[in-house]
């Protein structure tokens, strides 16, 4: 195989920063085990597969400030939550559980 000067390559930095927010897999099993514990196994809602995978990563869903049409700023305090996605592997339907309510959230702070 030779190499393609074009190819960007991964900076160092980058491939830090993109280790910090993936979830490794002992904090996936985690979160699969309270889903199982809270019943949260059924399939897919759209196509009824059984088969979805859980993403390894912490979906941030901004909460719009309802006393303001404005979208938030840059720099302007948002609140967020705290989400994990479950993709199906037949149609792509994402599902999404807050870790907040799975208990995950400690202090505002996560820990899985
Ligand atoms: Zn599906």
């Amino acid at each position: 195989m030779s190499a393609n000067a074009a190819e960007p390559k991964p900076s160092e930095s980058s491939a830090n920063a993109t280790a910090k927010i993936l979830l490794d897999e002992e904090q996936q099993q985690k979160i699969i085990a309270r889903l199982a514990a809270v019943g949260a196994t059924g399939p897919c809602l759209r196509c009824g597969n059984p088969h979805l995978e859980i993403q390894n990563g912490i979906v941030k869903d901004v909460l719009q400030d309802t006393s303001s049409q404005a979208a938030p700023s840059p720099g302007a305090h948002v609140s967020f939550a705290p989400l994990v996605s479950l993709v199906c592997k037949r149609c792509g339907f994402v599902l999404q559980h807050n870790l907040g309510i799975l208990g995950f959230v400690k202090d505002g702070k996560i820990e899985i």
